[in-house]
């Protein structure tokens, strides 16, 4: 639940996807382009191929694993019997990365928010994970047209050599800054990844509820938990009184 409270802050930093980006249907159709290819050349059923797939997204994604290559290999080596060549991969990489281009939206809310908190005198910054390859999410949130509006923006893993949930990044983020942690309010979606490292550098943690997925009860968690959760980052603006 939100503090009655305005939260006092210099400073706005984000999470990228399914914060400020709506990633569902890029997800989908990244995947999709891959699943259909591979089912294609192994005869395998693509809702199996699909299962494999999510399997090994979620075991990769935990272990911080973000280079798509390492994982399509993966696939492929569980599935059995599907040689993959450099060049295939090189081509099933493009072809997810071009089908999560397509997909993938800002939420609504982000251009009128940024612009208002902008008006607020606040810094703003992204700290995002890397995409698996040097440059490449960098890229992604240029040509999502919004790299402008940032006074800063940490690519995990590209920038640092921790990926997030390390403290890493935060501490990265806040000497680029030249703020302390309770000077700076970090937005993400994910509770076991954007927590952790934003609350050992101190700064004030909100989760943000795209998808209703969230449990409501991981503010009283006892160990790492964030301070609110939001639904949209309109209720934002009224906890930082702005
Ligand atoms: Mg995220």
């Amino acid at each position: 639940m939100a503090p009655n409270n305005v939260i006092s802050v210099n400073a706005v930093l984000f999470d990228y996807d399914d914060t400020l980006i709506d990633a569902r249907e890029a997800r989908d159709n990244a995947r999709r382009a891959v699943i259909d290819f591979l089912s294609l050349v192994s005869g395998l059923d693509k809702s199996h191929v699909l299962d494999v797939f999510m399997n090994i997204e979620r075991q990769m994604e935990a272990i911080g694993q973000f280079n798509r290559r390492v994982w399509f290999r993966e696939v492929a080596s569980v599935l059995g019997g599907i040689r993959l060549s450099d060049h295939e991969v090189n081509e099933l990489v493009k072809m997810y990365w071009d089908s999560w281009r397509s997909g993938s939206r800002l939420f609504s809310d982000v251009l009128p928010t940024l612009a208002k908190l902008r008006r607020c005198g606040l810094r703003l910054g992204i700290i995002t994970n890397t995409d698996g390859e040097p440059g490449l999410k960098r890229d992604r949130i240029r040509k999502d047209g919004v790299y402008e509006l940032f006074d800063l923006v940490i690519i995990a893993g590209d920038d640092t050599k921790h990926v997030k949930p390390h403290p890493e990044p935060f501490m990265k983020a806040l000497q680029v800054l030249d703020m302390r942690g309770n000077e700076v309010i970090y937005i993400g979606d994910n509770v076991g990844i954007d927590v952790p490292g934003a609350k050992a550098a101190g700064m004030r943690v909100g989760i943000i509820n795209r998808y209703n997925t969230v449990d409501p009860g991981i503010t009283n968690y006892k160990d790492v938990r964030p301070d609110f959760i939001i639904q949209s980052l309109t209720e934002l603006l009224q906890l930082i009184g702005c």
